[in-house]
């Protein structure tokens, strides 16, 4: 009899055994459906001696699994790699190997699926509901489900535009092949110093063995088209590249530039993607046939089948860290997959965070340099304006120097940009009478205002309500002042200021989908905008070169938190902001308005002085004991019942582990005390380098009681401190 160890797809379980039916073939990484008490359950073929190796099931209590799943089992290395970030992580490995097998990995690529789309007729009896989703729908297509999600409507009601006519139905195959992408197609012509940066890159890719490249080359050097050249040589080798990019907004230009230099669009994976797409995505990617695929971090644990290089693009992001669910780091864990599958990976960033420049001075990661703008475009001129000496006027947010260098950008006809990284138009409403602050019900946090849809919203949670005429406190009438600037204030003061501008507001609010992106790089270009005003979602990856002006809004805010990367997050912030100026033949100009120009990070920015602000950096976390020098691991503590989740933190707190050169602090309410309807208590474990955190974690939590009503999340590594 043949037997087989499976782990599933569920966090609640280690490994279970099977029975393999006669005449059925289940060798290691083999994906199979087996049955879990009443149900069905997807999982992977997995080694004896992994996870503690636990004792085998009696022959006669094993049950049959149900089917092998016709896909290519998961390979060796790739099975190595969701044990090393369940260890390290100390997460689930039924919740790591999901990201390797997601839903589309269970449907059958080969089966047609139908999907709908307008048929450009109304129907014969029209509600408001039915005029509504048929706008949102446009000229999308997809299945009911993911129509009556666009929409904001029950599936009946798309069902009953089915059957009026207004929608049709489409077969759809998931099984097609996407287009090949050529190398040759419009090779570049590269400067010098790029030839030598992509030639090293190319010697690494055929080499075919482990190794992590930092491409560290300022704004508009041509990181993303030297980088390119080793995925043509990957191509040139038969094998997949990987690009990861830390937001989806990025994911459309990105499609479009590799289709300029490979003649066709790369394979997208991420969470926006069609049910039909996402399958046909994963089958062509672990089949091998998915030659670039470009995605979000969630596309990094995909069974690749030849995977020959890994790109991380904007590779300082902290986005690539996941905040729920696995808390991993998606450019760490890219390493380790290079180091197990053996394959360069290569890490680009104008503004490398502190850990890779550390590698590279321990000579772990091979340092290549790019340091000068393509095409002879300089540097923009970056300086501080103090808010002290030269404040706005009361009520407003632009200092008078940035407002005439906007209006001497719009005589010129040139663009500028305004960035302030906060969405909506105040991040507080208070009362004038009594003081009272409009707070989210769920978490401890303010209620947002969005004055463009006329809505308070929470940026945790997403409680939305609509704006309160009276005061909920002391029902004061037209008491409710808005504190502070969001984007659309900013934008406000500058329609109030030039009439005449033509104003684009950039969040993730107004650039949700694909589209819309698109949308807005076209009207760019085309010189239809003059002053774009975003959060973060602009900072990186375009390409304007009638840019010229770059107004830093509130330089200070990232300062405010005061968690161990805040000035390093500001630095990289604004600096690649600043990178958005002068892209093309016109110089840049950059202005800062800080009200702490000494402090050294601005002082930094102003003298161009990278190396200086990264040493000063690197010596007080030296001292500290911080990253990359010392280690740090959170444990959350939450539950919906206050008492609950203090308890357990307390009986948690009560047996912490006492050793050499480990702090344990806490536990404490969380600074957000609560998320979602749940209490929080944190603690935080502070620790040399080479202490085993993750061992001493797992033996104090496992020596503890746990109530049911109480969840436990670890945070290895925790770029968040709230
Ligand atoms: P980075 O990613 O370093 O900011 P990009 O790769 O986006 O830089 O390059 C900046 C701009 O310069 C892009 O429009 C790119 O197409 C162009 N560019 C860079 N290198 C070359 C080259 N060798 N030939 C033509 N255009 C180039
Ligand atoms: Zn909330």
């Amino acid at each position: 009899m043949t037997r087989a160890r499976v782990l599933l797809l569920t966090a609640a379980l280690g490994p279970l055994d099977y029975r393999v039916p006669y005449g059925s073939e289940a060798p290691l990484g083999s994906v199979v459906v087996v049955p879990l008490g009443p149900r069905r359950m997807g999982g992977v073929v997995w080694e004896d001696a992994s996870f503690g190796a636990p004792e085998p099931v009696g022959d006669n209590r094993l049950r049959n699994l149900f089917e092998v799943v016709p896909v290519p089992p998961v390979p060796a290395p790739l099975r190595k790699l969701v044990e090393w970030t369940s260890d390290y992580y100390l997460a689930p490995p039924g919740s790591v190997l999901r990201m390797v097998l997601p839903g589309a990995a269970f449907a059958d690529a080969r089966r047609p699926i139908v999907e709908y789309r307008a048929t450009g007729e109304l129907p014969a009896r029209m509600t408001p509901q039915r005029t509504v989703a048929l706008e949102k729908i446009g000229t999308r297509q997809g299945l009911v489900r993911e129509l009556a999600a666009l929409a904001e409507v029950s599936e009946a009601v798309i069902r009953g535009l089915v059957k009026a006519g207004a929608l049709e139905a489409v077969a759809v195959s998931a099984d097609q092949p996407y287009p090949e992408p050529d190398p040759g197609f419009a090779p570049p012509d590269l400067s010098d110093e790029q030839t030598a940066a992509a030639g090293q890159l190319r010697d690494a890719v055929a080499a075919a063995k482990f190794e992590t490249l930092l491409l560290d080359g300022v704004t508009g050097s041509g990181k993303t088209e030297v980088y390119m050249e080793a995925i043509a040589a990957a191509i040139d080798a038969g094998k997949q590249s990987l690009v990861l990019l830390p937001e989806i907004a990025l994911t459309e230009p990105m499609l479009t530039r590799f289709a300029a230099r490979f003649g066709c669009e790369p394979v997208a994976w991420h969470s926006g993607l069609r049910s039909t797409e996402r399958r046909r995505a994963w089958h062509s990617i672990a089949a091998g046939e998915a030659k670039i695929v470009v995605g979000a971090r969630s596309a990094l644990f995909l069974p690749y089948a030849k995977l020959g290089v890994i790109v991380v693009d904007e590779a300082h992001e902290m986005s690539f860290k996941q905040e729920d669910g696995v808390h991993y780091h998606a450019r760490d864990v890219a390493v380790m997959r290079g180091h197990f599958e053996g394959l360069p990976v290569i890490l680009a960033s104008a503004t490398p965070a502190l850990e890779s420049l550390a590698m590279v001075e321990a000579g772990r990661y091979r340092h290549i340099v790019l340091p000068a703008r393509f095409g002879g475009a300089t540097l923009p001129d970056l300086a501080a304006i103090d808010m002290r000496q030269d404040p706005p006027d009361r009520g407003r947010w632009l200092a008078p120097p940035l407002v005439d260098a906007l209006a001497d950008r719009l005589h010129k006809g040139e663009q500028s940009l305004l960035f302030l990284n906060r969405r909506g138009f105040a991040p507080l409403t208070l009362c004038r009478t009594c003081g009272h602050r409009i707070q989210c019900p769920n978490c401890t946090a303010w209620m947002v205002e969005h004055r463009l849809v006329h809505r308070l919203a929470c940026h945790h949670c997403g409680h939305v309500m609509p704006p309160p005429r009276l005061c909920p406190e002391c029902e004061d009438e037209d008491s409710l002042v808005a504190c502070g600037p969001g984007v659309e204030r900013v934008a406000d003061e500058v329609s109030s200021r030039f009439p005449e501008a033509r104003v684009a507001i950039v969040t993730s609010d107004t650039l949700w989908s694909p589209a819309k992106a698109a949308e807005f790089v076209d009207n760019v270009e085309g010189g239809l905008v003059d002053i774009i005003i975003g959060t973060q979602l602009v900072t990186k990856g375009y390409h304007f070169p009638n840019l010229t002006l770059v107004g830093v809004v509130d330089a200070d805010l990232g300062l405010d938190g005061g968690d161990l990367r805040a000035s390093e997050r500001t630095f990289q912030q604004i600096a690649q902001v600043a990178g958005r100026a002068g892209r093309g033949v016109k110089p840049g100009e950059v202005l800062i308005q800080t009200r702490v120009p000494e402090a050294p990070v601005m002082a930094a920015l102003v003298a161009n002085d990278r190396d200086g602000f990264y040493s000063a950096e690197a010596a007080a976390r030296k001292f500290a004991g911080a990253p990359p020098y010392g280690r740090f691991a959170a444990l959350v503590i939450s539950s919906e019942d206050i008492e609950v989740a203090r308890g357990q933190a307390q009986r948690l707190g009560a047996k912490a582990p006492v050793a050499d050169g480990l702090a344990v602090y806490g536990p404490a309410p969380a600074p957000l005390a609560m998320l979602r309807g749940r209490h929080r208590f944190r603690l935080l474990l502070h620790a040399p380098r080479s202490f085993d955190l993750q061992g001493t974690i797992r033996d104090w939590v496992n020596s503890v009681e746990w109530s049911s009503k109480a969840r436990l999340a670890i945070d290895i590594d925790p770029y968040s401190f709230v």
